[in-house]
C-alpha cells in the first residue's frame, strides 16, 4: 500500500527508518499533473531501488512574477492513482508553509551553468530549483534521484550541485518521452488549444532538422540556427524565446560543430504557452 505523507517530519522519519535498515531509496521529484514522462522515471527508479518515493510540489520559488504558478495544472487524485500503479511506496505532498517556514532565507546558487538559456529568460528560476531539490534530497534521503533529459539545463544544474556540494545521492538522467508526433510530453501541454497543439510539433521537427545537418557534417552553428528558426517560423502561433547550439556540459555557445557533437536546445512560445525541448547531436560529449 502506498503511503501519502504531507509533512516534512513524516517524510524524514519514513526515510530514516528505511535507510538505517540498509535499504536504497529511489526518488522522483515532480510538480504533479503526471504524464508518461514522469511515469517512465518512476518505473526506472522502481526497478533500481528497494523503495520508491515520488514528490509532488509546485515550488513557488522557481516561478517568476509573471509566470504560471497560480494556474499550474493540478490533478491530485489521478496523480495518486498513477503513483500507486507505478509502485510508489511513499508519495510526498508537502504544504508550502512546511517547505518555506517563516524567516526562510537560504538559497543555493549554481553559478555558471544556470546562466544561459532558461536561466537568462527566467531569472532566479534555477536558484529556486536548486534550493528546493536540495531541501527535498535532505528530507527524502534518497540514494538515487531521477531527472528527465527534457529539462536538460535543470539536469546539468542538479548534477553540478550534487558534485560541488558532495551530496550523497546519485543523479540518474532519463530519456525524454514524446507523443507519437514527437512533441515532448509536458504538464504544460494541457494549456494548448487544438490548433496550438498541432503547431507545437515544430520544436521537435526543428531538432530533427538539426540532427540531419549534423549527419551531413555541417560545421557552422549559424546554419543550424537558421534551419531551426526557419522551421519554427513556419508556424504562425510560434514565437522563439531562444534557439541555441551549445556545449552539452557547459551550455556555452559553440564556435563550430565537430564530430564530438553539440546540444541543440530551444524555448518557444506557442500562443501563451512556453515549451522547451532539446536534442544531443552526436555522442562524443556524453559522460
Ligand atoms: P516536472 O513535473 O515538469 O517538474 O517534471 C518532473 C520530472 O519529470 C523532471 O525531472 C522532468 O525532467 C521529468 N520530465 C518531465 N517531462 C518529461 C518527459 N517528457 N520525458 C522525460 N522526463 C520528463
Amino acid at each position: 500500500m502506498m503511503e501519502v505523507l504531507n509533512t516534512v517530519q513524516q517524510m524524514k522519519l519514513w526515510s530514516r527508518n528505511r535507510r538505517q535498515a540498509g535499504k536504497t531509496i529511489g526518488f522522483v521529484p515532480t510538480m504533479g499533473y503526471l504524464h508518461e514522462g514522469h511515469l517512465s522515471l518512476m518505473r526506472q527508479a522502481r526497478e533500481q531501488n528497494d523503495f520508491l518515493v515520488t514528490s509532488i510540489f509546485v515550488n513557488p520559488t522557481q516561478f517568476g512574477r509573471n509566470e504560471d504558478l497560480d494556474s499550474y495544472p493540478k490533478a491530485p487524485e489521478a496523480d495518486s492513482r498513477k503513483c500507486e500503479e507505478c509502485g510508489v511506496d511513499a508519495l510526498f505532498m508537502p504544504r508550502n508553509e512546511d517547505m518555506y517556514r517563516p524567516n526562510f532565507q537560504t538559497y543555493v546558487e549554481v553559478e555558471k551553468v544556470s546562466g544561459p538559456l532558461c536561466g537568462a529568460s527566467r531569472p532566479g528560476h534555477f536558484r529556486g530549483v536548486a534550493t528546493v531539490v536540495l531541501k527535498l534530497f535532505n528530507i527524502v534521503q534518497a540514494s538515487s534521484a531521477y531527472f528527465g533529459e527534457k529539462d536538460y539545463q535543470q539536469l546539468q544544474v542538479i548534477k553540478t550541485m550534487a558534485r560541488d556540494l558532495d551530496l550523497p545521492v546519485s543523479i540518474v538522467p532519463c530519456s525524454t518521452v514524446r507523443d507519437s508526433d514527437g512533441l515532448a510530453m509536458s504538464s504544460r501541454n494541457s494549456y494548448l488549444s487544438s490548433e496550438e497543439r498541432k503547431q507545437a510539433v515544430c520544436l521537435h521537427q526543428a531538432l530533427e532538422t538539426a540532427e540531419e545537418l549534423f549527419r551531413s557534417g555541417e560545421a557552422e552553428p549559424d546554419n543550424y540556427l537558421k534551419a531551426m528558426s526557419d522551421r519554427i517560423g513556419k508556424e504562425p502561433l510560434a514565437e522563439i524565446d531562444y534557439v541555441e547550439l551549445v556545449h552539452p556540459q557547459t551550455l556555452q555557445r559553440l564556435a563550430n560543430v565537430d564530430a564530438l557533437g553539440a546540444l541543440a536546445v530551444m524555448a518557444v512560445r506557442i500562443g501563451k504557452t512556453r515549451l522547451i525541448d532539446n536534442k544531443v547531436l552526436g555522442s562524443g560529449f556524453i559522460d
